[in-house]
């Protein structure tokens, strides 16, 4: 298949503000070339991936993330968007293709469904956010069955129209390049907390456990809200952490290696939480709070443990 695949539109791909998109896209454009398929990746200018994949780089303003928007706010796009202009170009392409994958968590991929004469297959990365969004995924995946897929279970059900389960949902779950990853035996005695340094993500529970405990915890991942890490390092002065900025996949499994256990503490449902199976690729177990993604990863007691349900 001659494949167009569409990137989020909140950040270039490399930068790390895309989460666990990036690292999905690279590895399913990975797999679907070694598998013989033709494909073409379009995202926001400046983006680079490794691997020498050829990226269509649009121009524009990069759109806000939908986390730090009200439930009810109104869709909105920047002047100039980088939204509008990926899907102007994949609107203009479309008839060189076969299939249009969508990773951006966006209102107008899916609005735009019917007015495409190419299909578009739409992976949504994150759990109910928005009541406009929420509305519109409902409405493709109705009108276009098996278009929709989902990440995991947990995820699926945050989205209202999915209540009672009456639509059926596929969850693609996600998936790394094990030759990546490297098992090591001999951990070091600190912990370890993988993400974004944003408030969905909940580092100040890790950062208070590491205190309570007094276990060094080394966090790594991309400075997002630089305020919050401020507002967490004047709460816990005394909490034995280490922040080692963002780190390639190559340095990320070594230190993942040498960790006793990795710590996941998300506020917000995680609709898959990549970094759980890259923890455990490496034989680190993953200490998680049973909901979202991890809870349908880890198994207890096996491959990780779990704190309180919420
Ligand atoms: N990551 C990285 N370097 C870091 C920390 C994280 O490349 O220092 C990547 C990690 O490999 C994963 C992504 O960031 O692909 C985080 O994805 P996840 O699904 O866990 O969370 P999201 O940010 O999408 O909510």
């Amino acid at each position: 298949m001659k494949l167009l695949f569409v990137s989020t539109s909140v950040a270039a791909l490399g930068s790390g503000l895309g989460g666990g998109v990036e690292l999905s896209l690279q590895n399913i454009a990975n797999e679907m070339l070694r598998r013989g398929h033709q494909l073409q990746i379009v995202a926001p200018e400046g983006s680079k991936l490794n691997s020498a994949i050829p990226i269509i780089q649009i121009p524009g303003t990069l759109q806000t993330t939908a986390v730090d928007r009200a439930r009810t706010a109104p869709i909105v796009l920047p002047d100039d968007s980088v939204l509008a202009n990926m899907w102007d170009y994949a609107h203009q392409v479309q008839a060189n293709y076969d299939l249009i994958v969508n990773f951006a968590y966006d209102w107008l991929p899916f609005y735009l469904t019917p007015f495409f004469t190419t299909p578009i297959a739409h992976r949504v990365s994150m759990s109910s956010l928005s009541d406009a969004m929420d509305r519109m995924i409902g409405c493709i995946a109705e009108k276009f069955p098996n278009s929709v897929a989902f990440l995991t279970h947990s995820q699926a059900k945050t989205f209202s129209f999915n209540q009672g389960g009456n639509l059926p949902i596929t969850c693609l779950s996600s998936a790394i390049d094990l030759s990546l990853y490297q098992f090591s035996s001999q951990p070091q005695p600190w912990l370890a907390w993988l993400g974004r340094i944003a408030p969905e993500k909940g580092l100040e529970d890790a950062v208070a456990a590491a205190q309570i405990l007094n276990v060094p915890l080394k966090i790594v991942g991309k400075m997002q809200e630089q305020s919050y890490w401020e507002q967490i390092c004047k709460d816990y002065p005394d909490a034995p952490v280490d922040y080692l900025g963002f780190l390639s996949t190559q340095e990320l499994q070594k230190l993942l290696g040498q960790s006793r256990a990795m710590l996941m503490t998300p506020r917000w449902i995680e609709a898959f939480g990549v970094v759980v199976i890259e923890a455990l690729a490496c034989g680190t177990p993953v200490i998680s709070y049973r909901c979202g993604g991890p809870a349908e990863v880890i198994e207890d007691g096996k491959t990780g443990f779990f704190g309180r349900t919420e």
